[in-house]
């Protein structure tokens, strides 16, 4: 049977990008050795990891006197090498979920942390946007989208201090001005890569403002200085990185990816709302395009097993909540299709018809 990936992290990637990279670990460009054993300061591998850096400047539109990095450690080593880098006195966070509480936690070992916002008390149902970030913040930082919960905030932020965001799961899923930012950072395994790659797009003057010695390995000016390669890069990833990029250009780039999101995401929230039996979790207008959260109605609650049940067996993969939700999430990433979506919204009305 076929099966449709929603899965939240790792997830799914460009059948092109799975193909071409099962063919580099077999015959890596023709040299008679697979792409696993050779050296990462190899005339070929250097290739890779210059056109990765460079698909990703151009698909973004970054402009000069910005890095781009390939690190590993995942989203979550970033949440210390943020405060380590970057915080000296105070730093202002938006708490807007799980992710965004790690980080707040790490930050805390390093300086005085404002939150600015919350929604925590409404289990984080809603994105906070009506707060001041304090002007001698020395940076300010959010989740773009939160994939747990399923709430994305998609516009720049006006910040009077550097800004700082965690796009792990909506990053090359639209256009993102990023001249407005300090920091742009994400594990690569929603939206681009397998696991074990973390991309650090970083404004090179936005460093060496605070007075602590900070680790080699954990000093992202170490990771400039060596493009990406002071120690051994995670080489696969970067490899499959590269060609999800290639794909995301091919397919028209970052707007096309956001017209198909738009469409898949409208797909899928249509039914939600006109199923008898659903009900979306969040606020509408805070409605992620990438990780759709929704509930079985309060009177069909002992139904969400069976549904999940119903939908495994239509080849639906990946669909349960997040524990600390529950029901069900639907990861729309750029590779998602839209027959996918239609197909999950068939097992939908079929549910619904047979209860
Ligand atoms: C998955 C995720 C993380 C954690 O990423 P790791 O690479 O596993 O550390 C952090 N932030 C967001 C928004 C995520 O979705």
């Amino acid at each position: 049977m076929k099966k449709y990936n929603f899965n939240a992290g790792p997830s799914i990637l460009p059948k092109q990008a799975i193909d071409n990279t099962a063919k580099a670990v077999q015959d890596f460009n023709g040299i008679g050795l697979s792409i696993l054993e050779i050296s990462h300061r190899s005339k070929d591998f250097k290739a890779v990891i210059d056109e990765a850096e460079a698909l990703f400047k151009e698909l973004l539109d970054i402009p000069e006197g910005y890095s781009v990095l390939f690190l590993g450690g995942g989203a979550s080593m970033q949440f210390c090498m943020i405060p380590y880098n970057f915080l000296e006195k105070k730093a202002a966070y938006l708490n807007t979920g799980v992710w965004a509480k790690k980080a707040i936690k790490e930050a805390k070992g390093f300086g005085e942390v404002v939150e600015v916002a919350s929604s925590a008390d409404a289990n984080y149902t809603f994105y906070p946007k009506d707060f001041t970030i304090p002007s001698d913040a020395d940076y300010f930082h959010f989740t773009s989208n939160n994939t747990i919960y399923g709430t994305e905030y998609r516009k720049d932020f006006d910040s009077p201090v550097p800004m700082i965001a965690d796009m792990s799961s909506d990053i090359l899923s639209r256009p993102v001005d990023v001249s407005k930012y300090a920091v742009i950072y994400g594990g690569a395994q929603k939206n681009i890569a397998p696991a074990g790659v973390t991309f650090v797009i970083i404004k090179n003057d936005a460093l060496g403002k605070v007075s602590r010695y900070i680790p080699t390995m954990l000093n992202y000016q170490t990771h400039i200085d060596g493009g990406s390669m002071f120690n051994t890069p995670p080489v696969l990833p970067i490899y499959t990185a590269m060609e999800t990029m290639r794909w995301v250009k091919e397919q028209g780039g970052v707007k096309e990816m956001e017209r198909r999101a738009i469409e898949r995401a409208d797909i899928v929230y249509s039914e939600i709302d006109r199923n008898r039996l659903f009900r979306g979790t969040v606020a509408e207008e805070d409605r992620s395009r990438m990780n759709i959260c929704f509930v079985m109605k309060d009177e069909y609650k002992e139904l969400e097993p069976a549904f999940l049940e119903f939908a495994t067996q239509h080849g639906m993969v990946g669909v349960k909540g997040h524990r600390s939700v529950g029901g069900f999430r639907i990861s729309c990433y750029n590779a998602q299709s839209v027959e996918a979506v239609k197909e999950l919204v068939k097992c939908m009305q079929e549910f619904e018809k047979q209860h």
